[in-house]
């Protein structure tokens, strides 16, 4: 029985096409930025979000961290959401390794956080207080685009209180790709540049429904970039023949950016599939994770353990999750919603 995986969009294999993109890199020691893949990512991703300078990272995680700490000093608060993976799912690691104090901000039903939230938590000048340094914003947030409109509002917000601007941008391509959709851009591109220039700096992930197995981007100007390359040494995140990996993301950046697109064609059908059994609440996906609560009483445990038994693999840790990416089609979404529906049936 093949395996319908829809845990995450980490779970991606490298295609033939990636690999042989990988095979074929120039390399060098990136630790003395003499990898050519390397340099040709960081440049050609920087050119194309509108920034001055880009840094090639090992993951996600250690990207915001490096981000946070190159924003903040020991001391120094930031503003973020209480969903938001920076502050829930990093292990603390702005708190621990940059004694970065969090604000977490209650999300609003589109992901969104308040303005007026965000104002009321900027800290006095104050002794008493952590000094606010910085506003961090993830877009995708579970999935959901944040509106156009809200990222020029929330930018000018923070800059007119001082406060710098990061995005965690882990999906940020799947933004870009509604965004175009719903015909607020040209196309994907010009959607990511017009998200990231509501940012100082944008950390991406390669290795999410991009499709590239390892790898990260943090954006930022020259001098931003500069000290988070310090940050990245020190926390263990220098690679040496990085170009590699960077191959297989520069692979994912020219050919698996409009693709996206039929991740969320895939969600989309999924939801409405799994909205049609009885006892399932399904919330509408923006993009390629779809969620959705039990709502047929004694039937939450035993769902994910069915599911697996028959192939179909999913999480829920707070709420079911779903996420379409590239190597799912729609005969394995057919098949999860035909499980479900096996499930709650009996
Ligand atoms: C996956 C993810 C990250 C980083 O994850 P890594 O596994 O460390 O690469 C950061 N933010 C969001 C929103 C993510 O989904």
């Amino acid at each position: 029985m093949s395996i319908v995986d829809l845990r995450s969009d980490t779970v991606t294999q490298p295609s033939a096409a990636m690999r042989e993109a990988m095979m074929a890199a120039p390399l060098g020691d990136d630790v003395f930025g003499d990898d050519p893949s390397v340099n040709t990512l960081q440049a050609e991703l920087a050119e194309r979000l509108g920034f001055e300078a880009a840094l090639f990272m090992p993951t996600g995680t250690q990207s915001n961290l490096c981000a946070l700490m190159s924003h903040c000093q020991r001391g120094d608060e930031y503003l973020v959401g209480q969903y938001a993976h920076t502050y829930r799912w990093e292990g603390g690691g702005a708190a621990v390794l940059g004694s970065i104090q969090p604000q977490p901000i209650a999300h609003a039903p589109d992901g969104s956080l308040p303005l007026d939230e965000i104002e009321a938590q900027i800290k006095p000048d104050d002794a008493h207080f952590a000094r606010t340094r910085l506003l961090a914003l993830e877009n995708t947030i579970g999935g959901k685009v944040l509106p156009m409109g809200y990222l020029a509002a929330a930018s000018a917000l923070a800059q007119r209180r001082g406060l710098a601007r990061h995005l965690d941008g882990a999906r940020l391509f799947n933004a870009a790709v509604a965004v175009a959709q719903r015909g607020e851009a040209a196309d994907a591109h010009a959607a990511a540049r017009a998200i990231c220039g509501h940012f100082d700096s944008v950390s991406v992930c390669f290795s999410k429904g991009l499709g590239a197995p390892v790898g990260s981007v943090l954006c930022g100007s020259r001098e931003f970039i500069t000290r988070a390359h310090r940050w990245r040494k020190m926390t263990g995140g220098g690679l040496r023949q990085a170009g590699l990996l960077a191959a297989a993301a520069r692979y994912a950046l020219h050919h698996h950016v409009e693709r996206l697109a039929q991740d969320h064609a895939l969600a989309q059908r999924l939801a409405d599939g799994l909205a049609a059994v009885p006892g399932l609440a399904v919330e509408a996906p923006q993009t390629n994770i779809v969620f959705a609560d039990v709502s047929a009483p004694g039937k939450a445990q035993g769902l994910l353990p069915f599911l697996k038994s028959r192939g179909v693999l999913a999480t829920g840790l707070y709420r079911l999750r779903f996420v379409t990416h590239l190597d799912v089609d729609a005969a394995g979404v057919d098949r999860a919603i035909a499980a479900t529906r096996e499930y709650f049936a009996a």
